[in-house]
């Protein structure tokens, strides 16, 4: 019996399965999608690798052994193993990465370490209750007598609690003995909270269509306003998809933004539940990876990679925030998540839902031709009404030196607090000031090691790169003039927090950003506190944004859109009308007269029109009429394709040559443009040329991806970065 197996290099030119036998003794263990251990290269080291397949003969001579199986219960099943293959030839990544992608980090490591299962030790008898009998008249020891006695009732009880004296004799006795049982770290033996929901007419309306598709690969996108119930019919779907015996995969954007989420999921759903997201322990997502194997639950909820859980028996998979780009992977493989869905539900033949307030402009062009389901939930439930929008324009409170906080939103705050509601200020840098530089020379402090401005942090006092981590006490000198002047310009969130302490002196303010909820915990005991009403204020950046849901919350306040609003991005009028959506669908949920104020300097910009008008559809046609114009997505497709080294001639001769070999090599349809630099140029020392290619059809893209890829595998001084469908160019 023979085995191949991909070994785990992730050198493109070894991306290929290597032959070898299988020993008698493992014969009946190994398995196609298991992970095993083989000797490899001239001196034979061993390296791990996964079998791809087992055959009975080989025309090939002199074949090494596989060693040993590194996890038996570790194997990527059929599905999975064939969607490493769509992986690879979607993202042109290797096999091996695709594989490895789809392993929770614990089980991605070379030796797997068994210290990730977590063991609670029990004791129990290991003699006949009436020996036991006749023991205790004899004995002395009370605490002795009654662990026997206890144990005599129940089966057995965890060591830890009992009297370790007393253990001690006993088990030196040997009345009794130890048990290990594997524990899982995350165990919710919650109460189910019994709520009946009535469903809306919308919310059952669109609950029934998909329900009539449970054995379809239908793709649904389920368009409704923000506090239109989308997750109550989530919960319901998923209840009807466990209760036929099947399982569900739900993804939300980011899970710590998301707890509220998860909190409800397992009170609806109690210890069915498996959750994993990046914040969790690698011993924690390596038991709720394992739950899932076994199929002791039935409903995984989690980010982007969730997407591959091994789920058995699939029955939908539902994807919340579909706009969200954290379901797009930054890094190699650069796959959506959504690509990932689709498969998976051809696959199963079940249903997939998109939901989301803001659709990608891509995912409701489909529902607009019907490659998509589109289901509308227009008005909030409980007859909330949305909150009403109103925008300032910066340029005239500048003039009355109001550079953070207007007039009205001033006045509109003080309300709030008179009326005991709360409010949600948005503000998306954090740090104190965004801009530091030299009033006598205007030299402005830069990154070393990127092509960015250091932001001042007032807590620290430094001055620090968002990128790269680069910090540095904040100078007292310039260090071209030697002059004293060094000032900091722009607003960042520590800065919003000084101005807000100083005109509200009495309201309770509490900051979420990055710097505020560093440690495990801090992020979701702050929205605790808020909903708890500890605090008046809540303000921060992306964060506040999501999910959240406060019945409290009757103001929100956009302090500066202009700086999401004026990122240079085909996407961004899409992504700012999305993001101001999503901070001001905060307000009002519970039925409060609520309103939305956005401050900027363009107040005759569309997109914020659009968001005054409340209309997605018009902004939809407005951007799509340009993307047409400019042959962007969703008229075209888009590659980039990135160019880097540390060697900024290197990188930029490479970028010639490499933009010259894809117009020779592609479709004359197809469009090919740059290189330029890109977006940030220079990050963590490393320059970055970009290409993008504009297509519809062609045949010869992937052929020649794959080409110039392979051309630079072994370069010394340059590598290519590929994205197929990139996020942002
Ligand atoms: P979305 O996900 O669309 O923003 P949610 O599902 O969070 O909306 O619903 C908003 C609020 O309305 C939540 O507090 C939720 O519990 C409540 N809700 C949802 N559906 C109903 C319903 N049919 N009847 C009463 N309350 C509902
Ligand atoms: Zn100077
Ligand atoms: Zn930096």
């Amino acid at each position: 019996m023979y085995a191949e197996v991909l070994i785990e290099y992730k050198v493109k030119s070894l991306d290929r399965s290597f032959t070898y036998l299988v020993p008698e003794h493992l014969k009946d263990v190994v398995k196609v999608g298991m992970k095993v251990t083989v000797p490899f290269g001239q001196g034979d080291s061993l390296i791990n690798g996964f079998v791809t397949k087992i055959k009975y003969d080989s025309n090939l001579g002199n074949l090494k052994s596989i060693v040993s199986i590194t996890d038996r219960e570790l194997i990527l099943n059929d599905e999975l193993m064939e969607l490493g293959h769509f992986l690879r030839d979607s993202t042109l990544c290797t096999l091996i990465s695709a594989y490895q992608t789809m392993l929770p980090s614990s089980l991605k490591i070379k030796t797997i370490n068994s210290n990730y299962q977590k063991y609670d030790t029990y004791i129990k008898l290991s003699v006949p209750s009436e020996f036991v009998k006749t023991y205790i008249a004899e004995i002395r020891g009370k605490k002795q007598i009654e662990l026997l006695e206890t144990l005599m009732k129940e089966e057995k009880i965890l060591k830890n609690k009992c009297s370790v004296s007393a253990v001690k004799s006993l088990l030196d006795k040997g009345i009794i003995e130890e048990e290990k049982v594997q524990t899982y770290r995350i165990s919710k033996s919650l109460e189910k909270e019994e709520k009946s929901v009535v469903l809306t007419e919308d919310q059952s309306n669109a609950l029934c269509k998909i329900k009539d598709s449970f054995n379809n690969s239908e793709v649904f996108l389920l368009h409704g306003v923000t506090g239109s119930g989308k997750t109550e019919i989530y919960m319901h779907l998923i209840q009807e998809v466990v209760s036929s015996g099947k399982s569900a995969i739900m993804l939300v954007p980011e899970i710590t933004l998301s707890m509220q989420i998860v909190d409800n999921f397992y009170k609806r759903f109690g210890s069915d539940v498996a959750i994993l997201h990046s914040a969790l322990s690698q011993g924690e997502k390596h038991d709720e990876y394992l739950k899932i194997l076994r199929g002791d639950v039935h409903i995984v909820v989690g980010t982007r990679s969730a997407i591959f859980a091994p789920v058995k028996n699939l029955g939908i998979i539902i994807i919340d925030e579909e706009h969200s780009e954290s379901y797009k992977q930054d890094n190699t493989p650069r796959y959506n998540a959504i690509d990932i869905a689709k498969w998976r539900i051809e696959y199963h033949n079940i249903p997939l839902v998109l939901g989301s307030a803001t659709p990608t402009f891509e995912s409701y062009a489909r529902a607009l031709k019907g490659v998509y389901t589109l289901l509308s939930l227009p008005k909030r439930v409980n007859d909330a009404k949305l909150p009403s929008i109103k925008v300032v324009d910066m340029a005239m409170e500048a003039k009355k030196r109001n550079m953070i906080l207007s007039e009205y939103l001033k006045e509109k705050i003080i309300d709030r607090l008179d009326r005991k509601e709360q409010v949600i200020l948005f503000l998306n840098r954090r740090g104190y000031g965004t801009l530091v530089s030299c009033m006598a020379c205007g030299y402005a402090f830069k990154c070393p090691n990127c092509d960015i401005t250091l932001t001042f942090h007032k807590s620290s006092n430094a001055l620090r790169c968002h990128y790269c981590g680069y910090y540095l006490k904040k100078p007292e000198v310039c260090p071209e003039c030697k002059s004293q002047e060094i000032r900091e310009s722009g607003i960042g969130t520590e800065k919003l927090e000084s101005e807000l302490s100083k005109f509200f002196p009495s309201a309770r303010l509490i900051r979420m950003d990055a710097d505020t909820t560093s440690k495990k915990g801090s992020h979701d005991r702050i929205i605790k506190d808020f909903k708890n009403e500890k605090y008046d204020i809540l303000f921060g950046t992306q964060m506040i944004s999501k999910g959240l849901d406060f019945p409290k919350v009757s103001l929100v306040g956009i302090i500066s859109a202009d700086t999401t609003l004026n990122i240079p991005d085909f996407r961004s009028g899409e992504r700012s009308f999305a993001l101001f959506s999503q901070v001001a669908g905060r307000a009002g949920r519970s039925g409060l007269e609520s309103e939305v104020i956005i401050q900027t300097f363009n107040p005759d910009n569309f997109t914020i029109k659009m968001l005054e008008m409340g209309s997605f559809l018009k902004n939809y046609q407005y951007e799509m009429s340009i993307r047409k114009k400019l042959k962007y997505p969703p008229y075209y497709y888009l590659v980039g394709v990135k160019i880097c080294s540390s060697i900024y001639e290197d990188a930029s001769i490479e970028a010639t040559k490499v933009s010259k070999f894809l117009k020779e090599k592609l479709d004359r349809e197809s469009i090919v443009l740059g290189p330029t630099t890109a977006g940030i140029f220079k990050i963590k020392n490393i320059y970055r040329f970009q290409i993008v290619i504009k297509y519809r059809y062609d045949d010869k893209l992937k052929n020649a991806l794959k080409d110039i890829d392979e051309q630079y595998i072994n370069h010394k001084t340059v590598y290519l970065e590929l994205d197929m469908n990139p996020y942002y160019i």
